[in-house]
């Protein structure tokens, strides 16, 4: 079996990254593997350890990286996010796809740290629907509100870095550009 893909995929706080990740998963769960990060953060209603997010203590995070044990780390509104190392090489290896969530300091890091990688941004349809989205979601502070809308204007100016944009004006429609990429991709014969 070849080896699979990586693919990194970032996009601002509301930009529906994880609902466009998660109908991906849902059709290609066979040959799709799911990387679940490490975080310092607080679980949100309906979180489970081991699914969402590996929760930890600072501490705990703090040795991972002294032990080297993740592939990119990086401080997102004042929590630490990382991915695991050896389970992400593993999945490759065994010729599983593996999808890495994670935000633009952690995509620039995996740039600089690996050769493979499939870069993609998931932008949202305006910056008022991205408004609409985090606030609909009902699970920030007006405090961390406006840290995550202020910090998506920054986001957005990073779009250059990664290869392929996808604007989500519907799930179904977003999902359907993530297939047509992996699909081009699997078909890629150079890499320039
Ligand atoms: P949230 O707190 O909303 O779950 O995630 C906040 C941000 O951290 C999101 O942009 C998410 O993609 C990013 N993130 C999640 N896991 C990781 C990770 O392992 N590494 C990095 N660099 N960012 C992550």
């Amino acid at each position: 079996m070849s080896r699979g893909l990586l693919l990194v995929i970032s996009g601002p706080s509301g930009a529906g990254k994880g609902t466009v990740c998660e109908a991906y998963k849902k059709h290609c769960q066979n040959h799709v593997w799911n990387s679940v990060s490490m975080t310092t953060r607080e679980p949100r209603a309906g979180e489970v350890h081991g699914e969402s997010y590996f929760f930890v203590s600072k501490e705990e995070f703090l040795k991972r990286i002294e032990e080297d044990a993740f592939l990119e780390y990086a401080e997102v509104y004042g929590n630490y996010y990382g991915t695991p190392r050896r389970e992400v090489e593993e999945k490759l290896a065994e010729g599983f796809d593996v999808i890495l969530e994670i935000d633009i300091q952690g995509a620039l890091n995996v740039q600089d740290n690996t050769s493979e990688g499939i870069f993609i941004f998931i932008l949202p349809p305006s910056m008022n629907e991205l408004k609409k989205r985090i606030i609909g979601r009902g699970s920030e502070t007006p405090e961390s509100l406006l840290t995550r809308f202020k910090s998506a204007y920054n986001e957005i100016n990073y779009v250059s870095k990664y290869n392929y944009a996808i604007t989500n004006h519907t799930v179904e429609q977003a999902y359907s550009d993530l297939m047509c990429i992996v699909r081009a991709e699997r078909c890629r014969v150079t890499r320039v």
